[in-house]
């Protein structure tokens, strides 16, 4: 076996999760799944309307829906970082897999923003197109290669890349001169990562099959043509019963009170708190 990222053979093995294992590259820091999918199975998870549907139990998607409620202030601080209110004024944004477009909805404050929005999956971009929003179903070769776009955004997308070079570089074409890229994935460096061991919620199997630290990561990006690149650590405002069906998950004496939690958001006195999600918030330059 070898990393699929440098082809390196100096990997070992990091956690056994369910049937799968993620093993790790001493040579590149990515971490990787065994076995590692076809570009066809990656191709036909994303395609599908399943892969939204709200009964697959521990997707990451599941967990998207039950954020929702926070989302908006997690999106306000990650946007932020590029800029005031001044700087988003006019700008060009191009949203790498936006799902039902809960990013887009968290951008429809700020004036004069154009948002396109791409997704693999075509009901997602139904759903997008049905909000207002400009959606084209595809991946990112669907968007012509100019240099175009003053920001380019992803969350939770890269995890799920099978060939970021490649993936980077195009985007990386498509950003005008002065262009940025704002993106979030997991770290395998994180507090989270560290204490959760197997259990950590980034590791879904099979969808996340590249995981990142910073080191690599950073290499990666100046590999693919990017250049101030810094990395935080991610923030999202989750509701309290959502926090605490993660506690319960990893400790498991918490279970009960996720109910109570619950019926308080029913009635409207669910409050939001920002919790670190074990994410990097990454920012770069085209230059
Ligand atoms: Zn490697």
């Amino acid at each position: 076996m070898s990393c699929p990222l440098c082809a390196s053979t100096s990997i070992h093995e990091r956690h056994q999760v369910k049937t799968y294992t993620y093993m790790t590259c001493r040579a590149c820091g990515v971490s990787f799944i065994a076995p590692f999918p076809t570009a066809s199975q990656i191709e036909a998870w994303y395609s599908s309307k399943d892969y939204f549907a709200l009964d697959e139990g521990n997707t990451g998607y599941t967990d998207y829906m039950a954020l929702e409620s926070g989302l908006q202030r997690t999106f306000v601080r990650r946007n932020r970082l590029l800029g005031d209110a001044r700087f988003w004024n006019g700008k060009k944004l191009l949203e790498i897999g936006c799902a039902f477009g809960f990013y887009a909805d968290a951008l429809k404050p700020i004036p004069n923003l154009e948002y396109t929005g791409i997704d693999l999956n075509g009901h997602a971009i139904d759903v997008l197109k049905q909000k207002g929003f400009r959606g084209i179903h595809g991946d990112i070769n669907s968007i012509p290669a100019k240099p175009d776009y003053d920001i380019a955004a992803f969350f939770d997308v890269l995890e799920h890349v099978p060939d970021p070079s490649v993936f980077l570089q195009a985007i990386h074409a498509r950003l005008k001169d002065d262009g940025q890229l704002l993106f979030t994935t997991p770290s395998t460096r994180s507090f989270l990562a560290g204490i959760s061991g197997p259990k950590w919620v980034s590791y879904i199997v099979p969808h996340h099959i590249l995981l990142y630290e910073p080191t690599g990561l950073t290499r990666l990006l100046k590999a693919s043509g990017f250049a101030r690149v810094r990395i935080l650590t991610d923030f999202q405002w989750v509701s309290l019963s959502f926090l605490n069906e993660r506690v319960a998950n990893l400790v498991g004496a918490f279970k009960g009170l996720t109910r109570h939690f619950k019926a308080m958001e029913d009635k409207g006195k669910g409050i939001l708190v920002p919790v670190t999600n074990g994410q990097m918030l990454v920012i770069a330059g085209k230059n």
